[in-house]
């Protein structure tokens, strides 16, 4: 008599756990770990393991088998992301108040200090990148760095963020070469740290900011005399290719994207600023950063790599996903990866001349102003500078007193305009 009840029980116990073994999206393998119950489908750092990352963009290659399915899944997730992050609809776009300060000259280029408002009171903090000559259009590259020791001495800031003597030199190069480039500074890194404090960058909110600040920055490049906004470049390693990718992703000006040591199908950024919003996963989404990487197809896009840290299987697994989604838009040939198997989670020389030589030919730069007489990347022309020379904002010429300091502050000023 109790044979059919404990059967249907047995059945329903059954459903529930296939259920909550299987995953949340139909298509995605099953063995994934569960979104939770409650609160943000977070898909933080080592989420999952490299064979299920593999997995994954198997599966979303039989789902999305040709261009018109890919694309009807790029519009969706370009759409969920816009909105995990907080930013839909997009805020009205505000005076950007720049502020370029201290023109110094170099070998074949300049540098000036730079602050604009992305919003009322929230202000990116750069530097501005210049070749000597001006003369006609010039292709922009936006850079972005990567997460650092935290600040404990004035001396400090010399080997910090844009500061540091890796983007100093990149900028230089890319100048030297014939761009604009202008370098930004993390949320709460850099001069944020004495507008907010160090403490405030982890914080879900800083995955907004760096968005917001990497669209306004572009905005920013894009007005400036003699910027050329057919060619854009984004490039940044590490939590900076997370801002790469994710910046390429939303902004259809990006025309050219590098993303250097971050894009992984089965690593999701350690950071809050990285993974500490809805970005990757939700009720009727599903995005590795290796997908959200997919989102640049047809623009070209380099993906640099290297054998010690969670880009190490990108020959073999990220980039063959790459070129298959490139290869819906027959430009299978506008990405290429560039594979270190010796080097580490860094944006060191050989990875930056990777780079040097991709933008050189995909955004019209003159490579021969970097390379010497042999034809080697040649860096020596960089001047280094320290960081107090570098900033914007000194004791002579202090933060603005409007400036906005706390994240709560910030997100406040974005939904005001997203509701004028
Ligand atoms: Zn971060």
């Amino acid at each position: 008599m109790h044979t059919r009840p404990v059967c249907f029980a047995l059945l329903i116990a059954a459903l529930v756990l296939s259920s909550t073994a299987r995953a949340d999206v139909p298509w995605l393998p099953a063995g994934l770990p569960p979104a939770p119950a409650n609160g943000p489908a977070l898909c933080p750092g080592a989420f999952i393991s490299p064979a299920q990352g593999a997995a994954i963009l198997d599966a979303a290659l039989t789902q999305f088998s040709d261009r018109a399915a890919w694309d009807t899944y790029a519009a969706h997730l370009r759409s969920r992301i816009q909105s995990a992050a907080g930013l839909t609809p997009w805020p009205r776009r505000t005076p950007l108040n720049p502020i370029i300060r201290d023109r110094r000259t170099h070998d074949g280029y300049t540098v000036e200090n730079v602050a604009l408002e992305s919003a009322p009171g929230l202000f990116v903090t750069g530097n501005l990148y210049r070749p000597t000559n001006l003369a006609g259009k010039h292709p922009v590259v936006l850079t972005t760095h990567g997460h650092a020791r935290a600040v404990a001495t004035p001396a400090d800031y010399d080997t910090h963020a844009r500061f540091a003597p890796h983007v100093q030199t990149r900028c230089a190069q890319l100048a030297r070469m014939g761009a604009i480039v202008f370098a930004i500074d993390m949320f709460a890194y850099g001069e944020g740290i004495q507008l907010y404090g160090q403490d405030a960058h982890r914080d879900p909110r800083a995955i907004t900011i760096h968005l917001w600040n990497g669209i306004r920055a572009l905005d920013f490049l894009l007005g400036l005399e003699g910027a050329d906004t057919t060619r854009v470049g984004v490039t940044g390693e590490s939590g900076g290719g997370t801002q790469t990718f994710l910046l390429t992703a939303l902004d259809p000006r990006v025309t050219v994207s590098a993303p250097v040591v971050m894009v992984s199908a089965h690593f999701f950024g350690g950071c809050l600023c990285e993974s500490g919003r809805p970005i990757h996963r939700g009720a009727d989404y599903f995005a590795s950063n290796a997908m959200i990487a997919a989102l640049a197809a047809p623009r070209p896009q380099l993906l640099v790599s290297d054998g010690k840290d969670w880009t190490l299987n990108t020959p073999r697994i990220e980039f063959p996903f790459l070129q298959k989604i490139y290869g819906y838009y027959g430009a299978a040939d506008h990405t290429a990866n560039v594979h270190l198997p010796d080097e580490g989670h860094d944006y060191g020389p050989s990875k930056r001349a990777a780079v040097y030589r991709f933008f050189a030919t995909q955004l019209g730069l003159n490579l021969a102003a970097a390379t010497d007489a042999s034809g080697q990347i040649d860096e020596s022309h960089a001047t280094i500078e320290r960081a107090a020379a570098l900033r914007v904002f000194t004791a002579d010429f202090p933060v603005p007193p409007h400036a906005l300091h706390d994240a709560g502050a910030i997100e406040r000023a974005l939904v005001k305009l997203q509701q004028l």
